[in-house]
C-alpha cells in the first residue's frame, strides 16, 4: 500500500499533522498508524473497586491510542516559549507562538469554545512570588479540562476519519528508507510513503531510540525531572488557581542551588497513576465540569537533574527511582508531609485520620526510602517556600505521592523544519525530545504538515 504521507502515532503531534495536511492539500493520501486503541475503546481498567491499581495492560489506555498521552489529560494548552518544549529554538519564538495560537483556534472550533484562557500578564502573584524567592513563569493557558479535551478529540477524529486512513492497534515495528520514500513495517503488513512523520511521544521513546540507531540519526539525552505530586485542600491555593489556573513557579534551593518547580497544577482535580513501559508513576488531572471536581488541588514538585560525563542514561536513573517506589509500594506511595518531616512512614490509619482525603488509592509509606536525599531536601525546602505565598501548603496533612518522573525523550537531530538527516523523514512531538506538552507537540505537527505541503507542490 502506497501513501503520500505516513504518520506514526495519533497523539496531538500526529493528529495536528493529519489535520493540517488535509486543510492545505486534501488530495494527499495520508495514513496514520497508532499502536493504541481508537478513542472510544480507550479505557483504563482501574475502577477503584475490582481493579484498584495498575495491572500493566499491554497498551496503556492512559498513554496510547487516538489522542495520545493527552487524551485523558487536563487539556491545559500552555501558549508560551518559557516551558513545554524548545520548539522556538528550531522555528523561532514568534513562529512558535503563532503555531500555538493556531492550534488554540482549532481547539476552539472543534468543541473548546467557551473555555477559559488564563494569563500571568499583569498578575499580582508575580511580585508576591519574587518577594518570597519564588519565580512565576509567563504563560497564557487554555484550560479545556479532561471532559472538553475529549470532545475536541472526538470532533477532530470525526473530521478526519473519512479523509485519512487510520490503522489502530497497529504499532509500527520498523522504518526503512526506500529509494523514493519510506517503508513502515507492522506485524502483518508493510506500507510505503513518500513522506514519513514520526510522532510517537513518550510511550514510544524506546522504539524511537531503536529507529535512530538503525537509521544512524544522532541523539543526545541528559535530563530527567524527579519529584512528588502534592495534594492539598483546594482552598489553600484557590487565590492563585482562580486567577491563573496553572502557575509555573520555580525555586532555587539554598542548600544545593537546584531548581525545583511546580508542574501540572490541577485545581479541584484528582491524582492518577500512569504506566510507561511497565513503570508506574504518578500524575494528575481535573475536570471543567463542576460535577466531576474534587475538594483537592494537586500539582507536581519536580527537581531537574542534568548529568554530565561519564553518565548519559538520565531516563534510566529516573526509572530506577520509580522502580524502587513500585517495589516498596506495589505502585504509588503516599505520605503525609507531617510524617515525612518527623522521619516516620505514613500508615493506613494515619492516612485515614488525615483531614486531606486522598483522591488516589496509593500505598501509605515512606518517600525518604525512595527519593535521594538531595532531591527530597529540595522538595521540602520548596514546600516551605510555597507555604509563604499559600499558607497551609506545609501543613502536616499535605499529601505527597511518589514518585513523579518526567522522562525526557532523547533529543533527535533535526533541522529547522524538524526534518531528520533523511529528506522527507520528520520527527516531531515529545518523541523528538523537542516538545514536552500538548501545545508544543500539536504546533510541531502543524509546522511539518505545512512544510510537506510546500515541498509536495
Ligand atoms: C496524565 C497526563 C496528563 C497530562 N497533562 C498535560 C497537560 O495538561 N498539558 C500539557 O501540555 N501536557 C500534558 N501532558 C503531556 C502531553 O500529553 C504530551 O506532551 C503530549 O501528548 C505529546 O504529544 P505527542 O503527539 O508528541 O505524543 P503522545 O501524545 O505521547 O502520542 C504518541 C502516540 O504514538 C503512539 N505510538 C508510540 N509508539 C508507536 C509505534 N511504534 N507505532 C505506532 N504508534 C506508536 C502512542 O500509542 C501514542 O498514542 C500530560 C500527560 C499525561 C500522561
Amino acid at each position: 500500500m502506497k501513501y503520500d504521507v505516513i504518520i506514526i502515532g495519533a497523539g496531538p503531534g500526529g493528529i495536528f499533522s493529519a489535520y493540517e495536511l488535509m486543510q492545505k492539500n486534501a488530495g494527499l493520501k495520508v495514513a496514520v498508524f497508532e499502536g493504541g486503541h481508537p478513542l472510544k475503546k480507550r479505557c483504563c481498567p482501574i475502577d477503584g473497586e475490582k481493579v484498584k491499581s495498575c495491572i500493566r495492560c499491554k497498551s496503556c489506555s492512559i498513554m496510547s491510542g487516538f489522542g495520545g498521552a493527552g487524551a485523558f489529560s487536563d487539556g491545559k494548552y500552555n501558549i508560551t516559549n518559557d516551558f513545554g518544549g524548545t520548539l522556538y529554538e528550531y522555528v523561532g519564538k514568534q513562529k512558535a507562538l503563532e503555531l500555538m495560537h493556531y492550534v488554540d483556534e482549532i481547539n476552539m472550533r472543534y468543541g473548546g469554545e467557551g473555555t477559559k484562557l488564563y494569563s500571568t500578564a499583569g498578575s499580582k502573584f508575580k511580585k508576591l512570588c519574587m518577594q518570597n524567592d519564588l519565580h512565576l513563569l509567563d504563560a497564557s493557558v487554555r484550560h479545556l479540562g479532561t471532559d472538553i479535551n475529549y470532545v475536541v478529540l472526538e470532533n477532530l477524529y470525526n473530521e478526519l476519519k473519512d479523509k485519512v486512513d487510520f490503522y489502530f492497534d497497529t504499532p509500527v515495528q520498523k522504518v526503512e528508507k526506500t529509494e523514493d520514500g519510506y517503508r513502515v513495517i507492522c506485524k502483518k503488513d508493510a506500507f510505503e510513503g513518500t513522506y514519513c512523520i514520526i510522532s510517537v511521544g513518550r510511550s514510544g521513546s524506546k522504539w524511537m531510540e531503536q529507529v535512530c540507531n538503525e537509521l544512524q540519526i544522532e541523539t543526545k539525552s541528559n535530563r530527567v525531572d524527579i519529584g512528588v505530586r502534592v495534594e492539598i485542600p483546594a482552598e489553600i491555593f484557590s487565590h492563585i488557581t482562580n486567577e491563573l489556573y496553572e502557575s509555573k513557579i520555580v525555586y532555587r534551593t539554598q542548600k544545593y542551588g537546584d531548581k525545583v518547580r511546580t508542574f501540572c497544577m490541577n485545581p479541584k482535580g484528582a491524582v492518577v497513576s500512569e504506566n510507561t513501559n511497565g513503570i508506574v508513576t504518578v500524575n494528575g488531572h481535573s475536570y471543567e465540569d463542576p460535577a466531576k471536581q474534587t475538594q483537592n488541588t494537586n500539582f507536581a514538585l519536580l527537581v531537574a537533574k542534568h548529568f554530565s560525563d561519564p553518565f548519559h542514561d538520565s531516563n534510566g536513573y529516573g526509572e530506577s527511582i520509580a522502580r524502587l517506589s513500585n517495589m516498596l509500594g506495589g505502585g504509588i506511595i503516599v505520605q503525609r508531609f507531617g510524617d515525612l518531616i518527623r522521619g516516620r512512614r505514613s500508615t493506613p490509619s494515619r492516612i485515614e485520620e488525615s483531614f486531606t482525603v486522598p483522591t488516589l488509592n496509593a500505598t501509605p509509606g515512606d518517600l525518604s526510602l525512595v527519593l535521594p536525599k538531595r532531591l527530597l531536601d529540595g522538595i521540602i525546602e520548596m514546600i516551605y517556600a510555597l507555604d509563604k505565598i499559600a499558607p497551609g501548603t506545609a501543613n502536616d496533612d499535605t499529601l505527597l505521592y511518589g514518585v513523579e518522573v518526567k522522562f525526557y525523550n532523547m533529543e533527535v537531530a533535526v533541522d529547522e523544519n524538524l526534518q531528520s538527516r533523511y529528506e522527507g523523514l520528520y520527527i516531531i512531538g515529545d518523541g523528538s525530545g523537542i516538545t514536552h506538552s500538548l501545545s508544543h507537540a500539536s504546533a510541531s505537527g502543524v509546522h511539518v504538515a505545512r512544510r510537506i505541503c510546500e515541498t509536495a507542490k
